[in-house]
């Protein structure tokens, strides 16, 4: 998808397809009234005649709209003026992206944009249309027999802003929208992927393109045998089950000073998690392939960090590892020593993360971090407390929780 901004005036566009926003109850926004203008009333009889109340979402694909050099305009519905919000806002983007698609546009120039959303400026507006959009148009089918293409899919999108001076801004909010999806898409490839497919040695090639690609990046592999003389004797146990080899792998990013201290971003990389010998139920076990969604993440956020070329030292660590029953895998009842020193009883070896994490957080000690985030799917508990939408946070330093949560 090509995205470039404009400041221009609705009418003069001549392109597949203009977006404009309407409010509700049937209030055209400022640009949808320039085109009522010149269109002599064209879209305010339409919505006098009921075709469009302008709640949120909705959509209306008008063609030939007198006057008008497009050749379609799509109004759309942004619900009460003053109640539109940040996630409103990213649904609308979301639904007219939907709706482009799917009706023969492949390309337009869009004006929502320039919609008043409250406490935010341009740059943002036009960073989160970049990023709602290619999250949008995300689908997972490169595994697939055959792959379901629109006809004509939209390829070009026009982001207006209100004035010439603002270009600038709105380039950078483009630039940086697609650095940051550009992350998020690699994390959720990597999640989607099967388990035969995506397991610790693929994540560990992933973290090594990342160093190849980028130049700030460099990516260190450690193997079982290194683990081994570690003493990550809990990581270890967990993976003993598997074929798969154990590989953490830990990507350094240098954009910032020398010296200056990292962040630590450790992501837990189950890239299947069976329960093992404490074997989970077989309903939706499949879902398990997404045990390393932590490592995506963080794999995902180095890519976006390398992308923007952010001023920072981080050090990304995904924690590959395979938990599987067999005669060789630890028991319940084994007592491992982890890195630490620290003795711990395995009572369910279905409770494998925090054995992992807890050796990877160790290792990690020795960068002397500024800060370490943990991302992790760590227990199913988190979603029995928490409800299946919001996200569990803990810390031991709420400046920095409130800003994780703030971003
Ligand atoms: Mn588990
Ligand atoms: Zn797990």
């Amino acid at each position: 998808m090509e995205f470039s901004v404009k400041s221009g005036s609705p009418e003069k566009q001549r392109s597949a397809c203009i977006v404009v926003g309407v409010y509700e109850p049937r209030r055209l926004s400022a640009v949808a009234e320039q085109l009522d203008e010149i269109s002599g009333g064209y879209i305010s009889n339409l919505l006098r005649r009921g075709d469009l109340e302008g709640k949120s979402g909705q959509m209306l694909l008008l063609h030939q709209v007198p006057n008008i050099l497009s050749e379609r305009v799509l109004l759309v519905g942004c619900g009460k003026e003053r109640e539109l919000d940040e996630r409103q806002y990213r649904q609308i983007i979301s639904k007219t992206i939907n709706t482009l698609n799917e009706t023969g546009s492949m390309e337009a120039v869009c004006f929502l944009s320039e919609l008043h959303v409250k406490g935010r400026d341009t740059y943002w507006k036009v960073r989160q249309a970049v990023e709602a959009t290619q999250d949008c148009l995300y689908s997972f089918n490169s595994l697939k027999t055959r792959k379901e293409e629109p006809r004509r899919p939209l390829r070009k999108i026009v982001l207006n802003v209100p004035t010439r001076r603002e270009l600038p801004i709105g380039e950078r909010a483009i630039s940086h929208g697609l650095g940051i999806s550009a992350g998020i898409k690699e994390c959720k490839d990597v999640a989607n992927l099967p388990p035969n497919i995506c397991n610790p040695a693929y994540l560990a090639d992933q973290a090594k393109a990342l160093a190849e690609k980028y130049e700030h990046i460099s990516t260190k592999i450690v193997d079982e045998a290194q683990m081994q003389e570690l003493g990550m004797g809990s990581y270890l146990a967990v993976g003993r089950g598997s074929v798969n080899e154990s590989l953490m792998s830990v990507i350094h990013y240098n954009g910032g000073d020398k010296g200056a201290a990292p962040i630590v971003l450790v992501g837990k990389g189950l890239t299947f998690d069976s329960g093992g010998i404490s074997l989970k139920p077989g309903e939706a076990m499949d879902e398990m392939k997404y045990d390393m969604g932590g490592a995506a993440g963080v794999l995902g956020a180095m890519h976006s960090l390398a992308e923007l070329n952010l001023p920072i030292n981080v050090i990304g660590v995904l924690a590959g590892c395979e938990n599987m029953p067999d005669a060789n895998a630890y028991r319940p009842g084994d007592i491992l020593t982890t890195m630490s020193g620290q003795t711990v009883e395995v009572l369910n070896t279905d409770a494998e993360g925090r054995l992992v994490l807890c050796d990877a957080l160790t290792y990690v000690e020795q960068f002397e971090p500024e800060l370490v985030i943990d991302v992790a799917t760590l227990t199913g508990a988190c979603v029995i407390a928490l409800g299946a939408h919001a996200t569990g946070l803990l810390s031991n330093h709420n400046p920095l929780a409130h800003e994780l949560l703030n971003a």
